[in-house]
């Protein structure tokens, strides 16, 4: 969008002050149940399928672990195996070498520090072998610890769109989010920005006519 359309844009929609909450409050309303989309029973499969879904989609985290779960269920079943049974076990949710080995340091860790539970924090969260801020934020949040905003693709695409941040690094994104949007609504933020970024705000071709925020954003196209 052009300069002078962009200022146009924000002066019609008014400050992002303002705005965060109606949009908020839009989205739960439109995305009653927006939630993570990984299926899990314990934190302990949480914080598994968390790692499992970097590069991958949740829905083939979800297929694996359908049956990963029935074979793997405390730390302790992790080490028991060759790295090797365990890489073919998670094949199918690619980069199977660094996760299988990630898992395994992950649960040692556990073992050896947590007393075989899944830390809370966010701080504890990221001790853990290969588990990065956004993997930690994921869970943390999930665990209704959040110490964070988890962005995404989806997150980092609607925040910008909305006029929240004019940032592309996913950390400065992570940082005007944590100062703009209300502290108890950091954990479900992500979720309602990636329902609707998958449904009406779509990558390419965002359906702005059917957009409940229509009149909230500075990016619509109608
Ligand atoms: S109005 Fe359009 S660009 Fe803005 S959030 Fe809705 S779909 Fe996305």
């Amino acid at each position: 969008m052009p300069r002078s359309f962009v200022g146009e844009a924000r002066k019609r929609v008014g400050p992002k002050r303002i705005r965060v909450r109606p949009v908020i409050e839009r989205l739960a309303a439109e995305y009653a149940d927006a939630r993570i989309a990984l299926t899990f029973a314990n934190e302990l499969e949480l914080l598994v399928s968390v790692m499992l879904s970097a590069q991958t989609t949740d829905v083939n985290v979800n297929r694996v672990t359908s049956t990963l779960f029935e074979k793997y269920k405390r730390p302790e079943d992790y080490l028991a195996v060759p790295q090797e049974e365990l890489e073919r076990d998670i094949f199918a949710t690619g980069f199977f070498r660094q996760k299988a080995k990630s898992l395994r340091g992950t649960m040692r860790v556990l073992l050896d520090e947590f007393g075989g539970e899944v830390p809370r924090t966010l701080d504890e969260l990221v001790r853990l072998p290969g588990v990065g801020r956004k993997t930690a934020n994921v869970v943390s949040s999930e665990l209704g610890n959040p110490r964070g905003i988890v962005v995404d693709t989806h997150v980092r695409r609607l925040s910008q769109r909305l006029g929240f941040t004019k940032q592309e690094d996913p950390v400065k994104i992570e940082r005007d989010l944590m100062r703009l949007v209300p502290r108890e609504d950091w954990a479900r933020f992500p979720h309602l920005l990636i329902w609707h970024g998958r449904r009406v705000c779509i990558a390419r071709a965002p359906r702005c006519e059917d957009c409940v925020l229509l009149d909230l954003c500075p990016s619509a196209r109608v």
